[in-house]
């Protein structure tokens, strides 16, 4: 899952990255509004974290401006200091999902991302199950025929990806997009590599490639 940070508190955001880092999230970070507004209408995002009081351009103008395009429809925590009952309508009002206020504890700030991105993708069941797969966004658990089966980060993020639409082609470019985001990808971790391992750790018949386009998660049985 590939999520922006919008966050001027440098502190703050270093914070939440590394509490993210290796829990299957690629997280991209930008410190004031107009930067933000430039990275939402230039990529693809599975979630924003959106504080209010932004240098350049405020939290609440950039969310109108995102809710008021036709793409705007990517889901958005507030998070903030900001704690009067008319800041959050305020929030709430333009378009945010939720809203976190600061400080907050990194657990709980987790288990509303996973309840977000849950509903986005359409889903009341935390856990995503499949061909004999199953995995579980908040342990980061993978069972194949009931075996646990160790993962990097990496291919974590990869089958998550896959999983969510089973039978639905998921093209290079987006898999790039959210495993990478603004890094380049390591001699370990390209896509192919990514994949290999993904066969080998699972089925060889599960992932197949589109040539050109992307993978697919078979839709099996
Ligand atoms: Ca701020």
């Amino acid at each position: 899952m590939r999520v922006l940070l919008v966050e001027d508190d440098r502190a703050l955001a270093q914070g939440i990255r590394m509490a993210f880092r290796g829990e299957g999230y690629t997280m991209d970070w930008v410190a004031d509004g107009l930067d933000a507004s430039h990275a939402l209408r230039c990529e693809r995002f599975d979630l924003v974290l959106l504080d209010l009081g932004l240098p350049r351009q405020d939290g609440l103008d950039l969310l109108r401006e995102m809710r008021a395009r036709e793409e705007g429809n990517v889901p958005v925590m507030i998070l903030t200091a900001r704690d009067t009952t008319t800041d959050r309508i305020q929030g709430l009002d333009a378009g945010a999902d939720d809203y976190l206020i600061k400080p907050f504890d990194l657990d709980e700030l987790k288990a509303r991302i996973r309840a977000l991105l849950r509903r986005s993708q359409g889903r009341a069941q935390p856990l995503l199950e499949h061909s004999g797969i199953s995995l579980d966004p908040a342990t980061q658990e993978v069972r194949y025929q009931e075996n646990l089966v160790t993962m990097t980060p990496m291919e974590y993020q990869l089958l998550h990806q896959l999983l969510i639409r089973p039978g639905v082609v998921v093209t290079r470019e987006r898999l790039s997009n959210t495993l990478y985001g603004w890094h380049e990808s390591g001699p370990g971790n390209t896509l192919e590599v990514l994949i290999h391992n993904l066969r080998k750790k699972l089925d060889s018949r599960l992932i197949r490639t589109v040539r050109g386009v992307g993978y697919v998660m078979e839709r099996g049985s």
